[in-house]
């Protein structure tokens, strides 16, 4: 935290550059001058961490190259061990995340000579479960041997600056893979993406829209109807140029014409559930909505983070990238549905009995739907 704060109050110039692109810094003034006027032993000063989404474009924009983010991150961490985190705002995101993580919905599918599992997340197993099958289905054409991990990443935690928690949660996560021979993980979920690329020391760590892209599934999958979209790069993966290259490679494939948007790819936008600011300042997070809403303008959003999809649909159309890929015809006819809590709960626990059949049958890539 000390070496956060005064690398920013030592180096920040107050040019305005992230300012001018941020919801909450407009409201707060510059990173050098928070720091500046920062009271280490003030437990206000520390909360505004929460209000800030963590999605990194201050960093990305500095040209100074420093990192307001981590900063906003480490103020979190430091609120939280001083014993002033108040959990009652984030009581949903938390039973979410123990939720994910319990014996009930976790499990951990690994056929003869695995060394690769598929590590949907939390969101995409609850609200498509058979796209989630149809997924798997594809991968393991490539991937023989591919195992299934239903569990949760812990992100929610982390960003909440439950640091010790995360670390000893997510630390057994990873023994237990490492142990079991694990050495490669194919992620949907960016925020997953994010985790076990900074965190999972041991495993290599690709999305399935990379593997999807080098298998030509776009262009397998394609249909006859094309139309103009947007692509939504969530923050997580906004320096990953090869994810980014591969959903449009994906998009393109089926046919589809890409405009950008102003802030796209490193300078992409939250989305309003960044840091899960909306349980303490809804209206900032809509207000991060709307700027991506007002770029998009008639144009369908494609993202490929169901976070994204559901907060922005809120406000413009958004299609996941799955959805496009593996229910394109309901997408096109505008007839797409996408399951809701409480019958998110219910898919995940069906989904797990249909996988148990699905990973350990030698023939699992070819069942049917
Ligand atoms: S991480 Fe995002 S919300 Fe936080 S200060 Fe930087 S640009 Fe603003
Ligand atoms: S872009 Fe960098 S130097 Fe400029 S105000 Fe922000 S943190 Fe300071």
């Amino acid at each position: 935290m000390e070496f956060a704060l005064e690398n920013i109050r030592d180096y920040c110039t107050d040019c305005g550059a992230c300012v001018e692109s941020c919801k909450f810094l407009s409201q707060q003034g510059t990173p050098g001058s928070i720091a500046t006027g920062f009271d280490g032993n003030s437990p206000l000063h520390r909360k505004i961490a929460y209000v800030c989404s963590l999605c990194g474009l201050c960093t990305a924009v500095c040209p100074e190259k420093l990192d307001p983010c981590r900063l906003f991150l480490e103020m979190r961490r430091q609120h939280l061990e001083a014993g002033h985190f108040d959990r009652t705002p984030y009581r949903t995101i938390i039973a979410y995340e123990t939720r994910g993580r319990s014996s009930l919905f976790s499990w951990y599918g690994l056929p003869q000579g695995c060394d690769t599992i598929f590590f949907p997340g939390c969101t995409l197993p609850g609200t498509r479960p058979a796209v989630t099958v149809q997924m798997y289905q594809q991968l393991r054409r490539i991937i023989p041997s591919l195992g299934f991990v239903l569990d949760c990443c812990t992100n929610p935690s982390h960003d909440l600056g439950r640091t010790a928690y995360f670390q000893t949660v997510f630390g057994e996560m990873l023994d237990w893979l490492t142990g079991h021979g694990i050495r490669s993980v194919l992620t949907a979920c960016p925020n997953c993406t994010k985790i076990f690329r900074q965190y999972g020391q041991g495993l290599t760590v690709q999305t399935v829209y990379e593997i999807f892209h080098n298998h030509g599934i776009g262009r397998i999958l394609a249909g006859n109807i094309s139309c103009e979209v947007s692509i939504h790069d969530p923050c997580p993966l906004r320096n990953d140029l090869q994810v980014q290259t591969a959903v449009r490679g994906l998009v393109s494939d089926l046919g589809h014409t890409i405009v950008e948007m102003k802030h796209h790819k490193k300078t992409t936008l939250c989305c309003g559930e960044g840091g899960s600011v909306g349980f303490v300042d809804p209206q900032l997070s809509h207000e991060w909505r709307t700027l991506r809403q007002q770029e998009a303008g008639t144009r369908k959003l494609i993202t490929y983070c169901a976070g994204c999809t559901s907060f922005l649909n809120q406000v413009t159309p958004t299609v996941h990238i799955v959805d496009l890929l593996f229910r394109s015809a309901a997408v096109c006819s505008n007839n797409l549905t996408v399951a809701q809590a409480p019958f998110t709960h219910l898919n995940r626990l069906l989904l797990q009995q249909r996988m148990k059949k699905i990973v350990h049958d030698p023939n699992g890539s070819f069942s049917s739907g």
